[in-house]
């Protein structure tokens, strides 16, 4: 255990906040021994979701349980179980060697298998719920392992129940995916189709895919090594059709898609675009000046700044278009 422990190294944002206590664990029952009733507790992952604005007063416990098993198939599918501690695209790359379809569009996204239900990860017209068997996770109150089914999740747009009704509840521990023997790609979203075309590949393949991805990805987003970020700030905000139509006639250049429901789903990052934020930049805290929906740090923002300029794109997309956006990162606020 780690006393006033810099937390640096262990958000992609890069932001210098000292965890009171800190700790790695690589098996549920060190875990279970680590757990002090009354003491706030983080599950840490890859830390590439979490904006930190202030120290964390409490205990900080970076998940690194390990391991990936086969557990069973069938005609048609493979389980493979996963540690949550496991590096998200590293597994990505197991499936690919293994020939096992269903995350091969999820490739290079940052950290670690136990936020990907958390999160519902998605890129490229696939999220995780799509390939989810089940998990399980440990509650830290009860001190009992539980195991959650897809439904038992309530998946939705960068949401679980792990995010809402069970928030900082569980540690994830492990997550079981259903990978598919008979591969049906998604390659209409993006420019998937286009990359493969460059990369003159005439046979569609779970590789392949998955190199076009990587390729699409590193030229489009910052790579958290060379300037800090989080990925996408925000979720793409969704509204009635209704509210789209009149948007549309003030705003013909607005981005909007379609849902099954009925609603829209806007482009936040256009949105944020006609705003004036594109590149802007106030001492280290920026809007990425080729993504907007992209907060950055420069160097050394503190999370504060990037907070509050966060609340200044928000308050001014709503302004102008009457939009509420919503942040996808988790903001810890000191405890
Ligand atoms: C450059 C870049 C690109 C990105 N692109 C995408 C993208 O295309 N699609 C997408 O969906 N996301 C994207 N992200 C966001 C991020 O990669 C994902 O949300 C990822 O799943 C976060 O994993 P992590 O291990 O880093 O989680 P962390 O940041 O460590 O944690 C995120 C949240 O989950 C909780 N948590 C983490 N692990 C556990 C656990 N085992 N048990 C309980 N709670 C836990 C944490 O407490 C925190 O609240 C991107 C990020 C970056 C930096």
């Amino acid at each position: 255990m780690q006393e006033n422990y810099s937390l640096r190294k262990y958000n992609t944002f890069g932001i210098d906040v000292y965890a009171h206590y800190f700790s790695t664990f690589k098996l549920m029952e060190e875990l279970a021994s680590l757990v002090k009733p009354g003491t706030p507790l983080l599950i840490l992952g890859g830390g590439s979701n979490i904006l930190f604005t202030q120290n964390y007063d409490g205990l900080v416990l970076k998940n690194e349980i390990k391991g990936i098993e086969r557990i069973k198939e069938d005609d048609d599918y493979v389980y493979v179980k996963a540690g949550a501690g496991e590096n998200w695209h590293q597994f990505v790359l197991y499936c690919i060697e293994n020939n096992l379809a269903g995350v091969e569009n999820l490739s290079l996204i940052p950290g670690n298998v136990g936020a990907t239900p958390m999160q519902n990860i998605g890129a490229y017209g696939v999220e995780i719920k799509d390939v989810f068997h089940e998990l399980e996770a440990y509650h830290l109150k009860d001190k009992a392992l539980v195991r959650f089914d897809r439904d038992a999740c309530e998946f939705g747009y960068r949401e679980s129940v792990f995010k809402r009704k069970y928030k900082d509840q569980f540690a994830i521990t492990s997550v079981t995916y259903r990978l598919s023997k008979k591969p049906s790609f998604t390659t209409s979203y993006g420019a998937i189709e286009q990359e493969l075309e460059k990369m003159n590949n005439k046979d569609i393949s779970i590789r392949a895919i998955s190199d076009a991805v990587i390729h699409i990805r590193k030229s489009k987003l910052p790579d958290p090594a060379e300037i800090g970020n989080a990925g996408s700030f925000f979720k793409n905000p969704e509204i009635p059709a209704a509210q789209y139509s009149a948007l549309q006639s003030l705003f013909p250049g607005i981005v909007g898609y379609d849902l099954p429901n009925g609603n829209t789903k806007l482009a936040a990052g256009w949105l944020i675009e006609q705003c004036g934020w594109k590149g802007y930049r106030k001492g280290d805290a920026g809007c990425h000046a080729k993504q907007a929906l992209v907060l950055v740090n420069y160097g050394h923002a503190t999370g504060e700044e990037i907070f509050l300029l966060s609340e200044e794109i928000i308050n001014s997309v709503k302004d102008k278009f009457a939009v509420q956006l919503e942040r996808e990162v988790n903001i810890f606020f000191g405890r």
